[in-house]
């Protein structure tokens, strides 16, 4: 991803529509995938448009999807353009008309050609990281064996085109709306962890990386008003 300067990363990841939402910094792009938790990934198939949801791992400057080999748009997707979107939704925005209602949201968009991870040490790395995107658990679990290893697909997509859009604040309303005799204002989303559930065949206590994610904000302390 380019540093330095925050210019747009290419003529077809540069909005067009509310320019003033838009950001190239590579921290706030990064700062949004970190606190994001599902990838809406999207490439054309044989059969038509596919958008499937996912989870994810950023490495650097690449994005890792992860899947059966069965998978489709990981199939699909293998060597080919994709475009992943991570939305995360802060609040409702709620104007004095209907037409202006909005959403406060911090989203990404990636384009690019995704390739498949054939390195072995890529391969475990990128699982590594998609595990741990959340939290991390991969030194509290099993390591995955050659078999589990060769029954996943990794892809990785380069974060060279990447743009975000970031709404926070109230809602706008038209001057010529100021007397009208309605409410306006903002009801923020908070979704919390909540308390972990023990399954029946836990054999060790809880994790205190997973205890602690109780009470946590899952999109990160970054909303704002
Ligand atoms: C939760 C949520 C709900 C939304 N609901 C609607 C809706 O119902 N109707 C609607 O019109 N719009 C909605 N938007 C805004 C929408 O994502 C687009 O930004 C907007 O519609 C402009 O689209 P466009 O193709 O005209 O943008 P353009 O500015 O022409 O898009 C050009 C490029 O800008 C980048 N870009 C555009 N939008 C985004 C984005 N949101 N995040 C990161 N990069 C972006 C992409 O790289 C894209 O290829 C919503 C956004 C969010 C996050």
């Amino acid at each position: 991803m380019p540093a330095g300067d925050h210019a747009p990363h290419s003529p077809r990841t540069t909005v067009r529509r509310g320019a003033k939402r838009a950001t190239y910094d590579p921290a706030d792009i990064h700062g949004i995938l970190a606190d994001g938790i599902v990838a809406h990934v999207a490439v054309v198939t044989e059969d038509g448009p596919l958008v499937m949801p996912m989870v994810y791992g950023i490495a650097g400057d690449t994005m890792y999807l992860h899947g059966a080999l069965a998978n489709s748009l990981l199939r699909a997707g293998g060597d080919a353009e994709v475009c992943a979107t991570v939305t995360i939704v802060d609040g409702l925005v709620f104007a004095k008309t209907s037409f202006n209602h909005s959403m406060n949201y911090r989203s990404v968009v990636v384009r690019g050609r995704a390739r498949v991870v054939t390195d072995e040490g890529e391969h475990v790395a990128a699982l590594h990281t998609i595990t741990e995107h959340i939290v991390e658990t991969w030194d509290t679990t099993r390591p995955p064996s050659a078999a589990e290893l060769r029954a996943t697909r990794v892809i990785a997509l380069p974060l060279d085109e990447v743009s975000a859009k970031v709404r926070t604040g109230p809602a706008v309303n038209e001057a010529e709306d100021a007397d009208q005799p309605f409410w306006t204002g903002q009801v923020p989303i908070v979704t919390v962890f909540g308390a972990p559930i023990d399954n029946a065949d836990a054999s060790a206590g809880v994790p205190p990386r997973v205890a602690g994610l109780e009470g946590r904000d899952v999109h990160g302390d970054t909303r704002s008003s």
